[in-house]
């Protein structure tokens, strides 16, 4: 069955978003959306550039991304709002919420546009025109249902691939749907410059004029070949691909947000008082690394830093703090940490003043910023509305492969994290039992000679309770703790072999 993608994608959303803010607070408000205006730069300076205008403004030539001044110049008349971004974020969550209530996989590419994996919609309405109806009808519902409850508009673009759907929102606007299925694209998008390619920049298209491809037909046409030579074999590839409406990029589901992010490890050898200045600080590394590079990739900050230790007793400690500013720097990350872990095992009250080891370290982060969006910059919004970004079609932007590592979640976290640490510790007391049970056998030693492993040794008689019994003990009841927190039968008596891993 062909796949029915949606690309959703809100009309002018900066500007339309700031429009209904207004009119919420004041009916009577003008309506920006109405007449010519645009947001960025600081309004009173008119410095800065523009990162929104409306269709009344676009008539004028403004432009996303031009600088105030320029804009002003071609449009005197243009009102300037300043970005909103906290509102921003809020209308592009209720947006988003929508979406989700008509496809399960939706995903979020920027604040203001989304792919809807629709395949089987419209499926038993009856011949293919009958079932593309049925499909239109479901996209002019969602953009009812947008227009409705949220104030603003969106166009929704329909075709069997990601890269058609997104062409085909761009289409007319504003609140339109239209389709551009692979036997649409000859009549629909082959006229159309090549510039107006999803994934051409400025410089492409510029080379590809010189080469006499002016449209994106002409190039659909031209031998993939020659387009390699012209652009370099990955950016020719894509083009020709485009050109031809081929992507074959699944639409990736919103994962569930991480609520924080943290890494240990078992040291191989306890870290005592005596090497922690020689060994910690590379585990420390290691980890604020490994922590920091896992936020970036999600583009997510935290406010909140912690330390984490087990002991050679295996109870866990902990220490956080919280930052000034949020951070996903590893240097930082770092440096945190450490002060955390001098605190926690250094000085006076430190666990190795209590004559303690250490044998996992965990480095945390938490209290993230709430929106992967909050890092980017406006100039990134105004890239991701515009496209300025593209320029680099060397760069497929449906790439078939490349799997994104999979956001952990605080749960699969927690799981990770216990998993590790039963089999770490596991593979601790397997080797101890093993140790203590050589020392139970050796006929050299005296609770070998005169005991049944299985009988108490404390009821033996009044015997003095030697040195090797007071091991035993020791070892049941390390044994029944182990058994208790894992399972029966986690760990047994015998030999080691016989443990269960
Ligand atoms: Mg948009």
């Amino acid at each position: 069955m062909d796949r029915i993608i949606f690309h959703v994608d809100v009309n002018s959303a900066f500007l339309s978003w700031s429009a209904v803010k207004r009119l919420r607070e004041d009916p009577q408000a003008l309506d920006l959306r109405t007449v010519p205006s645009a947001v960025g730069g600081d309004v009173k300076t008119r410095h800065g550039i523009i990162t929104a205008k409306s269709i009344p403004a676009k008539k004028y030539g403004v432009q996303t991304g031009e600088p105030v001044m320029k804009a002003l110049q071609k449009c005197p008349d243009l009102i300037l709002v300043p970005g909103d971004r906290k509102t921003y974020k809020e209308y592009s969550r209720q947006f988003i919420a929508i979406l989700k209530k008509y496809a399960e996989v939706v995903e979020q590419v920027s604040i203001d546009e989304a792919y809807m994996d629709m395949t089987g919609a419209g499926a038993g309405a009856g011949s293919r025109e009958e079932e593309r109806q049925a499909v239109l009808e479901i996209a002019a519902g969602i953009r009812k249902e947008i227009r409705e409850s949220l104030g603003f508009t969106v166009n929704v673009g329909i075709s069997s691939n990601k890269l058609l759907a997104k062409m085909a929102s761009d289409f007319q606007k504003p609140d339109l749907t239209h389709t551009l299925f692979p036997d649409e694209v000859a009549g629909k998008m082959w006229p159309l410059p090549i510039r107006e390619l999803h994934g051409c920049g400025g410089a492409t298209a510029a080379r590809l004029n010189s080469l006499g491809i002016l449209t994106i037909g002409d190039a659909a046409g031209t031998d993939p070949e020659i387009l390699k030579g012209a652009l370099g074999e990955k950016a020719g590839a894509h083009i020709w691909r485009a050109a031809n409406g081929i992507s074959n990029s699944p639409v990736r589901g919103t994962r569930e947000k991480a609520k924080s992010y943290s890494n240990e490890t078992t040291m191989a050898e306890d870290i005592t008082g005596q090497n922690y200045g020689e060994r910690m600080p590379a585990y420390l590394r290691r980890l604020s690394e490994s922590v920091g590079s896992r936020m970036r990739k999600d583009s997510v900050r935290a406010y909140t830093i912690g330390v984490i230790v087990k002991t050679d007793q295996f109870h866990r400690h902990t220490r956080q703090k919280r930052l000034d500013r949020s951070t996903s720097d590893p240097a930082v990350i770092e440096a945190a940490a450490r002060e955390l872990m001098d605190r926690l095992l250094t000085g006076e009250e430190g666990l190795f003043s209590r004559g303690r080891t250490i044998r996992l370290v965990g480095v945390s982060a938490a209290g993230l910023d709430d929106s992967p969006y909050e890092q980017m910059s406006l100039f990134d919004w105004m890239g991701a509305q515009t496209g300025s970004g593209e320029d680099t079609p060397a760069e497929d932007p449906f790439p078939i492969t490349g799997v994104k590592e999979a956001v952990r979640t605080a749960a699969d976290q927690k799981a990770d994290r216990e998993v590790t640490e039963r089999k770490a510790d596991r593979h601790r007391m397997v080797q101890e039992l093993a140790s203590e049970e050589k020392m139970a056998y050796n006929p050299s030693s005296a609770a070998a000679e005169s005991e049944d492993p299985d009988q108490d040794p404390g009821r033996k008689g009044g015997a003095p309770v030697s040195a090797a019994d007071e091991k035993k003990r020791r070892l049941d009841a390390m044994m029944d703790r182990i058994n208790r927190r894992y399972g029966q039968d986690t760990v047994r008596k015998g030999d080691s072999r016989k443990a269960r891993p």
